[in-house]
């Protein structure tokens, strides 16, 4: 049987008790006042002056005491669970002391009355007991306690007097606070089964809302950085485009990519690639205010939402690149990447979120392609290249590329000899629709739209065929993109063109940039040796313009090395010839051959010959020129004779020169 003396334990039972006694117990005290005054006024003048006025004064200032002190108590809602149970103790214990009190004054005052006077004793007694026990229905143990103090000297005063009627009387009312304590209980169960249920339902709400704005985070949030995702990104962008446009306001988005991310992937993994997102998303995520969202789009890429003052845009997109280009130290592990931004302000670069993000995304991409690590605001200029890049698009999407492509050679020769030793081949394209496209534009504009393999195999299908009608034997150096020698299949049908076209296959070069081995470092490696399988060799191009090649050249398994033209065009300065140098002579080192490209003058290749240089292409000796004019170059030159090679190096020079003035391409 659960104990009914006992206090609550549970917090909100306790508290909900307090805020009800709270609202009743002033109450409780104003009847006790007017129910002791009218006893008072029937019995002034029978009973001794202290008993009524003297008593009824001290009452009067006790209960009006504690009434002020109930109405000005502190409120449920903000007492703490301690203090209330106290409260709830000291109100019991008031009540039996208050109880007792007044039973003892009434059986006293009784003592004075006439036969009626003592009616209105009892009446008072009964009365005010009924009253205190509703008063006290949220305070079972006080009002047992009143009823208690209060009806068992009553029941007692009134049997030992052994009036009938009173005895009666007496017993009556004992019976009814009886069962009214009983209700009361009962009762008090079921508020307290009512509280209970309350804070359960409030429990489960609370935690349906919790769960619910965690969805909501969640639906929002990028798991891997905690960035704020796309999603969530593009529906504030639209907000707060409504909003410029109503404002009149400025508003910048900006899209930033990271530099170098992908082989960093690729060589260490994807769980350092994700730890590395994760940090960068840490060290984005402080840069982030009121007027500054940032958010991951997805893969390496980022988007900024700026409503802060748009003119310092640009500075605040050049500290976020800044601090990427910081090292990031994971497990140890010191890892340099870049990131580069492009953006467009609203209203300036459009008035839509498609058209915005376009442009922040036209501005990326310029950045990417001049100056990474950089921050480019969309402008006008970049408005002219979307739109010839969206020409070359169309043009090349309804392309028919076996009569559009042609091939140029530009000759690769030796400066001992001063013959030619092979020829490179460079793709050309002339489109009916916007005329000649140079090949570092088609190229990658055809690697975007996916139609690379096409135009490689297109290419060098030519290539080969033109090789073979060549009267003499010349090896052939040919251009492979990023894309091609990662795909197994382009190799196999590049294999199948070499075989188709009767060549051997010991004859062909191909020539691969460094940018292009970075995509995706384990592909292009295996890319590799299936060609070197086949016997045909492989050059690193454009060596010296990518950041880490030294170590490219010991671990790459490489036949050749083409020296940038940079270099060749700025050999006059010092520092670029100790480069020269060191470069030729790790070549030798590592047994790989070397050309140097880009030599337009004599002098050139007067200095490149003095430090070491044996193989070199250039306008000094040949423009890239179709197949017909190759072949009159090389007749008038006397290159493919054998045995050139005793005649003297100013008469080679001279050959060289005659060739140099009479061939360009156009000469086709
Ligand atoms: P690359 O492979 O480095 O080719 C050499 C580029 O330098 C050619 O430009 C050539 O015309 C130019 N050049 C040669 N000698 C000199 C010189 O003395 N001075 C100067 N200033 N330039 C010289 P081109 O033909 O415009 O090709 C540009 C790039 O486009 C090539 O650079 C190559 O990366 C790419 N490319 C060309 N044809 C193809 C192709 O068929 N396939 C692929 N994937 N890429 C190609
Ligand atoms: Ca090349
Ligand atoms: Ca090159």
């Amino acid at each position: 049987m659960k104990d009914v003396f006992a206090f609550s334990q549970e917090p909100e039972i306790i508290l909900a008790q307090y805020a009800e006694l709270k609202r009743q117990v002033p109450l409780l005290y104003a009847l006790l006042v007017l129910n002791a005054c009218a006893v008072g006024y029937t019995h002034y003048g029978f009973a001794p002056g202290w008993t009524t006025l003297g008593f009824l004064g001290v009452l009067i200032a006790i209960c009006g005491w504690r009434i002020v002190a109930w109405l000005t108590a502190e409120k449920a809602e903000t007492i703490s669970v301690g203090a209330a149970r106290s409260q709830l103790v000291r109100t019991t214990a008031l009540a039996g002391i208050l109880g007792a009190v007044f039973i003892a004054w009434s059986l006293l005052i009784d003592q004075y009355g006439g036969p009626d006077e003592r009616g209105h004793v009892a009446l008072f007694i009964a009365a005010t007991v009924i009253g205190c026990i509703f008063c006290l229905v949220y305070l079972p143990q006080a009002a047992m306690l009143v009823t208690a103090v209060v009806t068992g000297p009553y029941l007692l005063y009134y049997l030992l007097r052994g009036d009938p009627v009173f005895v009666a009387m007496a017993l009556n009312i004992a019976l009814v606070t009886g069962v009214m304590v009983w209700v009361l209980l009962n009762s008090f169960d079921g508020f307290t089964a009512m509280i209970r249920s309350r804070t359960e339902l409030g429990a489960k709400q609370a935690e349906t809302e919790r769960l619910n704005a965690e969805n909501a985070l969640l639906a929002h949030t990028d798991v891997l950085t905690g960035l704020p995702n796309r999603r969530y990104f593009f529906s504030r962008f639209e907000e707060a485009l409504q909003n410029a446009k109503a404002t009149g306001s400025q508003l910048a988005v900006g899209v930033f990519d990271l530099d170098h991310f992908k082989p960093v992937n690729d060589t260490y993994g994807h769980a350092m690639g994700d730890r590395l997102l994760s940090e960068v998303g840490r060290r984005l995520a402080g840069m982030a205010s009121d007027g500054v969202l940032l958010a991951r789009l997805g893969g390496d890429e980022f988007g900024l939402l700026f409503t802060d003052d748009v003119g310092s845009i640009p500075a605040t997109g050049q500290a976020i690149c800044d601090m990427l280009a910081v090292p990031f130290f994971i497990d140890g592990q010191r890892v340099a990447l870049g990131c580069s931004a492009g953006i467009a302000v609203y209203p300036e670069a459009g008035d839509s979120v498609h058209e915005l993000f376009d442009r922040s995304d036209y501005a990326l991409y310029h950045m990417k392609s001049t100056k990474r690590g950089g921050c480019a605001l969309f402008s006008l200029e970049h408005e002219t290249l979307i739109r010839s890049e969206r020409a070359i698009e169309a043009a090349l999407q309804s392309a028919d590329l076996e009569t559009e492509l042609s091939v140029c050679y530009q000759p690769i020769l030796c400066l001992q000899t001063s013959r030619i030793l092979g020829i490179e081949a460079l793709g050309r394209w002339t489109s009916p629709m916007i005329g000649a496209v140079p090949p570092d534009r088609f190229i990658t504009t055809a690697e975007r739209l996916g139609r690379i393999q096409a135009l490689t195999l297109a290419l060098f299908g030519k290539a080969v065929h033109e090789l073979a009608q060549l009267p003499f034997e010349l090896d052939l150096s040919f251009n492979l993109s990023a894309h091609d020698i990662c795909a197994p299949d382009t190799l196999d049908k590049l294999t199948g063109l070499i075989r188709q076209a009767g060549v051997n296959p010991r004859r062909i070069t191909f020539e691969l940039t460094e940018t292009a081995l970075m995509r995706d470092f384990e592909a292009a490696v295996s890319g590799i040796e299936h060609l070197r399988q086949l016997g045909a060799r492989v050059a690193l191009d454009d060596f010296g313009t990518g950041y880490s090649s030294l170590g490219y050249l010991r671990r790459l398994p490489l036949d050749k090395v083409k020296v940038d033209r940079s270099f060749a065009i700025n050999v006059e300065e010092a520092s670029n010839r100790t480069i020269l140098s060191a470069v030729v002579g790790l070549c030798r080192t590592l047994g790989l051959e070397c050309v140097i490209e880009g030599v337009e003058s004599e002098a050139q290749l007067n200095i490149l010959i003095a430090l070491g240089y044996q193989q070199a292409q250039g306008y000094y000796f040949a423009k890239p020129m179709k197949a017909g004019a190759l072949l009159e170059w090389i007749q008038q030159a006397g290159h493919d004779r054998a045995g050139n090679a005793e005649a003297a190096r100013a008469t080679r020079i001279r050959s060289i020169k005659l060739a140099h003035s009479s061939n360009e391409e156009s000469a086709a």
